[in-house]
């Protein structure tokens, strides 16, 4: 029997912890538990997204223990990251979506330790991330490997309630990715990426986030003034910014 460190009892019985976190502290409470769970084969994993979208787990590499962190894009970015995967196309399109990631993120972001990554998946687009893998020997608490290596800046640059500046999201994300090579296209209207090479709408301009992709909410509405709600519009078309349908720098 593993014994439980004082703090994850204290953060286990917290009531202001998420549940997938007592998940996996109740099962892996410290690190050689963690361990010893994945050297028998055992899945040691917890995706979160608390404050920012990431993935940590024990994983073996050539034998060796491995903790993996994957922090992802917020989900404006990765909108923005898929649908400029749609509009080009093409596998390349990975590639070039590689290159640009850091590039969205606030100048001077510290990435020391992550690369960015694809992970596979059978989606319209890859999972995009930022990887950081650290050997999981001389930790035996959660507490030694947190303060020895703490999430860091990436965190809070995409963290939704980021203190400071965030990653590119909408026109500023698009701006950047047509930079890199990407036909990356916003809406002219609203902001947000748009690709009109989504299978469920090919032909149309939509968004990815949204329930109703195709409708814009910044429509505006030529019948607002009139008050008949028979002929209301309650959205409209998304309007692809011109100069991001010109040929590519
Ligand atoms: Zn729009």
């Amino acid at each position: 029997m593993t014994e439980v460190p004082p703090e994850i009892t204290e953060y286990l019985n917290s009531p202001h912890t998420l549940p997938e976190w007592v998940h996996f502290y109740s099962a892996f409470p410290t690190v050689t538990a963690a361990v010893r769970a994945a050297s028998k084969g055992g899945t040691v994993e917890v995706f979160t997204s608390e404050n920012t979208a990431y993935v940590q787990r024990v994983i073996l590499i050539e034998g060796k223990p491995v903790i993996e962190t994957v922090i992802y894009p917020t989900v404006q970015a990765r909108d923005a990251l898929v649908a400029a995967f749609l509009n080009h196309g093409t596998k390349a399109a990975e590639t070039l979506i590689l290159d640009a990631l850091p590039h969205l993120l606030p100048a001077g972001t510290d990435l020391t330790g992550y690369e960015c990554i694809t992970e596979p998946g059978e989606g319209l687009a890859p999972r995009y991330g930022f990887r950081r893998r650290i050997s999981a020997d001389g930790f035996h608490t959660w507490r030694d490997y947190d303060e020895l290596h703490p999430i860091g800046d990436l965190y809070d640059v995409l963290s939704w309630h980021s203190s400071g500046s965030t990653i590119a999201e909408g026109a500023a994300a698009v701006a950047i990715l047509r930079a890199h090579g990407l036909p990356a296209v916003a809406c002219q209207a609203c902001g947000e990426s748009l690709t009109n090479r989504h299978p469920a709408w090919p032909g149309t301009w939509v968004n990815l986030t949204e329930e109703y992709g195709p409708r814009c909410d910044s429509f505006e509405d030529p019948y607002s003034g009139l008050h008949q709600l028979d002929e209301a519009g309650i959205g409209g078309p998304h309007i692809p910014a011109p100069a991001d349908l010109e040929p590519l720098p």
